[in-house]
């Protein structure tokens, strides 16, 4: 049954509550997460939202009509019950496990491996403001917490500040990490692309809160929105205020506009708050990608910075990790999951940042997954079985110097390498200041 509630203080929201049939989404790609989505819609509205996208098939009013999954928490237990896990930390569950010592219940759970779960399906904000009413993440934290398994939160809303005494909890008992989506510091701007999400300043304090409570936390400047996001303005004042916060990385992303609602609503507010820009905004993703890339004929054309290299090396400058620290979950093999972090990486100079081979990159990535899928330890490989494993030659290099070193020579002198930065004057968009 579907229930509709209007809540007052959010004039226009609506709230529809219904059981939904699945929670889950999993990936061969990256086998030790699971991706939770509770909601449908986002009433942060921000107008680059690539949940808006017609591939993810969300109702009409997306940012007005938020669907509210309220059995997640079953969902979820049930999920983990399949999976032959048990609720090792509730208090009551009138079974036999509460005659279980708390101290001997680890030693009951399953033989399977554990998983991140990631309360975040990356394209509705768990925290955004239905939650403060309805409260099913935080249902789902419970859940979390209950089986012992780690999370990872993505949001832009401080709502999550309300969560911290689990968090802590599941912190204490596995691991949890919190991390805030920020893109721009001028509050005018905040308020324009993400009108009802928590303010760039409100995020960065619950940042640093996190981090004073000894939990893992960072930001993510995605999407660096050409010509308004990647002024050095912008940019220098959010890395600043993410490395007073304590943040423990940072991660940069471009924009992408698909074609359909997602582009169209951008537009729409360029067209409002900055109509200079909006014949640059037409011109750059003309194309239509379905992928939503922009031109990067046009993008050449402007001298725009690619974001991600671009916060690559300013997160060298300020000393931030660009990688999210890796945690590994109880049960996994952590020779594999250790190697393939280090081949992603890698990967990512190797493609990214140096754009030294594309292809090479590629296969590096490819054998990275495999070896996070692969079921047998590969430090117990003798040396002829690792060389039958389905690798391109190049990429044994690195396998079998890890295994021989631990290290890999190729990530230490690229990371290393200060001659990768680019002059500061080619850093930032010059159009910003002449155009707005
Ligand atoms: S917070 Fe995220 S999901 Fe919500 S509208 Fe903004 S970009 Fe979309």
């Amino acid at each position: 049954m579907v229930i509709f509630l209007v809540i007052p203080w959010f004039i226009g929201m609506i709230i529809e509550k219904y059981q939904a049939k699945s929670l889950i989404r999993t990936s061969k790609r990256s086998p030790h997460h699971i991706h939770l989505n509770i909601y449908q819609g986002c009433f942060h509205n921000c107008c680059y939202c690539d949940g808006k996208s017609d591939e993810y098939f969300m109702h009409d009013d997306y940012s007005n009509k938020i669907r509210a999954k309220i059995n997640a928490p079953e969902l979820l237990e049930e999920y983990l019950i399949n999976k032959g896990f048990l609720p090792i930390n509730r208090e009551k569950t009138n079974t036999l496990l509460d005659f279980v010592p708390q101290s001997k219940r680890k030693k009951m759970a399953s033989d399977n491996p554990r998983f991140i779960i990631n309360i975040f399906g990356n394209i509705c904000d768990v925290y955004q403001p239905a939650e403060a009413e309805l409260e099913i993440t935080r249902d789902v934290l419970q859940v979390a917490y209950d089986y012992g398994f780690p999370v990872r939160i993505l949001t832009k809303n401080t709502l999550v500040l309300r969560d911290i005494d689990l968090i802590k909890k599941i912190n204490q008992d596995t691991f949890a990490r919190v991390a805030f989506t920020v893109t721009l510091s001028n509050p005018q701007d905040q308020l324009i692309f993400e009108p009802n999400a928590s303010s760039t300043s409100e995020r960065l304090l619950a940042l640093k809160k996190f981090r004073e409570e000894g939990i893992s936390a960072g930001g993510y400047i995605t999407p660096v929105i050409p010509w308004i996001g990647d002024t050095e303005t912008n940019l220098v004042e959010l890395f600043q205020q993410l490395k007073d916060a304590k943040a423990e990385f940072v991660i940069t992303g471009g924009l992408t506009l698909k074609p359909g609602r997602n582009k169209e609503d951008f537009l729409k507010i360029i067209d409002e708050h900055y109509p200079d820009l909006l014949v640059l905004y037409n011109e750059l993703y003309r194309n239509n990608s379905i992928y939503g890339q922009p031109d990067m004929e046009i993008w050449d054309k402007y001298k725009l910075q690619n974001p991600i290299k671009l916060g690559y090396q300013m997160s060298k400058e300020y000393g931030l990790n660009f990688f999210e620290p890796r945690y590994i979950p109880e049960g996994t093999l952590r020779t594999n999951l250790e190697m393939a972090t280090i081949l992603s990486r890698i990967a990512f100079l190797m493609g990214e940042i140096y754009e030294e081979s594309w292809q090479k990159a590629y296969e590096i990535r490819e054998a990275a997954i495999e070896l996070e899928n692969n079921p047998s330890d590969i430090s117990l490989k003798k040396f002829e079985e690792i060389l039958t494993l389905p690798y391109e030659k190049h990429v044994f290099r690195h396998i079998i110097e890890m295994l021989q070193t631990g290290k890999s020579s190729y990530l230490r002198k690229k990371e290393d390498n200060s001659q990768l930065f680019l002059k500061k004057d080619d850093f930032f968009s010059k159009n910003s200041s002449t155009l707005r």
